[in-house]
């Protein structure tokens, strides 16, 4: 384990939790630990910010990765987090064929209730103490705008548009990207699954109709597919019905559903020993973080003939998208990027099949091959 080269004598490195624990939280032992090269937290008294950062590998470049909020149970409930997130940075950016590392930042709070903007400026000195080891962008609970106030005081962000993205129809946020990604992933699926192009009747399940999977149930619904959709969040589900003539189903409806894809684009942990009992379809392809709730649900995915899209593989459009941005932005040359993401769930397939393993436990192979040379 590589460990700080940084001087963090500014910062607090261990977080004032919630609830204080009798013992130091142990961060080199913790399951989720993987070698990662460093990890630091920081309460910031002032703006009420308490937040951890963790940067897995920085072997291929600068550790890249969202910032969340989220009102975690306990301080160890965000640990396990940030070090899955960033660890999956690490291999998502490799097998997206990015000169980039993996990394991840979790601020502690409610970001409906918690946030401010000097909550968000405070996050930026965080990150700027890294010096570049670490670049944050938008996750889930934060935004482009709480990027920007992070990036008054940081450089070292991304996610952020110059003027040529922005003349090429860019906001900044990642989930257009994402979610295009993602439906260029189900069509390779559909493709080795089905042997078929055409996504006309296709039928999808969609779990989660937020920024990434609204807008994919929007190409699918173009393309012709057919839609049923569930999220916690009414709106939305009423949005994809008005919008693309969906199905609205309840939160547990979604998973037998006679689909022939599953797309889990809300949370993570979703393929578990309570739904993958209940799966109809033959292909789980979406957008969410850390589908499987454990590495065993790859091989039970596999006994059941499903064809699972590894997460990190269908989803990092995102991250070529912000790979892309800056002064030399060329829209052809992303979205060429991200048609590759088809081609790479294509090599995943054929060698899970010849070496009759899962795809995922196959992904993070190829992704290992590149980053521990
Ligand atoms: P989002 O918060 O905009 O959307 C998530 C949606 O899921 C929300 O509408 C929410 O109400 C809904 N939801 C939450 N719990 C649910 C449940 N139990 N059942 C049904 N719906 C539920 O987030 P997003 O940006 O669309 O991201 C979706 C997923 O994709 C997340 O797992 C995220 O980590 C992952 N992801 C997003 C991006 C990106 O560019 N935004 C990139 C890579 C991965």
């Amino acid at each position: 384990m590589g460990g700080s080269d940084r001087d963090f004598s500014g910062l607090k490195l261990k977080c004032a939790p919630f609830r204080q624990p009798k013992t130091p939280m142990p961060v080199l032992t913790h399951p989720e630990f993987d070698n990662h090269e460093l990890v630091a937290h920081h309460h910031d008294p002032k703006s009420g910010l308490r937040a951890i950062i963790a940067v897995h590998n920085t072997r291929l470049g600068k550790g890249l990765g969202g910032c969340r909020m989220w009102a975690y149970a306990s301080e160890d409930e965000a640990l396990t987090d940030v070090l899955r997130l960033s660890r999956g940075m690490t291999y998502k950016a490799a097998l997206a064929g990015l000169p980039q590392g993996g990394g991840k930042s979790v601020i502690l709070g409610d970001p409906r209730r918690d946030k401010t903007p000097e909550m968000m400026r405070a996050m930026g000195r965080f990150v700027d103490t890294l010096g570049g080891k670490y670049i944050a962008a938008e996750d889930s609970g934060t935004s482009v705008a709480d990027v920007r106030l992070m990036a008054e005081q940081t450089r070292h962000v991304g996610g952020l548009t110059d003027a040529r993205a922005q003349a090429a129809g860019r906001t900044g946020d990642p989930s257009p990207a994402t979610a295009y990604g993602t439906f260029v992933g189900i069509q390779s699926c559909v493709k080795w699954k089905l042997g078929r192009s055409d996504l006309r009747g296709l039928k999808v399940a969609i779990q989660g109709v937020g920024n990434v999977g609204y807008r994919l149930a929007k190409h699918l619904h173009e393309a012709g597919a057919k839609l049923w959709v569930t999220d916690i969040h009414a709106p939305a589900v009423e949005r994809c019905v008005a919008e693309f003539g969906a199905t609205a189903v309840g939160m547990d409806e979604i998973f037998p559903v006679e689909a022939d894809v599953f797309a889990p684009c809300a949370l993570g942990a979703i393929i578990n020993d309570r739904t993958l009992p209940q799966l109809k379809a033959g292909i789980v392809a979406g957008a969410a973080n850390n589908q499987l709730a454990l590495p065993r649900h790859g091989q039970a995915l596999l006994d059941r003939g499903i064809l699972y899209a590894p997460d990190y593989v269908i989803n990092a459009g995102g991250i070529i998208e912000i790979y892309y941005e800056g002064p030399d932005y060329d829209e052809h040359k992303v979205s060429a990027h991200l048609d590759r993401i088809g081609q790479t769930l294509v090599t995943v397939f054929e060698r899970a099949k010849q070496e009759r393993r899962p795809t995922g436990e196959i992904a993070d192979r190829m992704a290992e091959e590149k980053f521990r040379l």
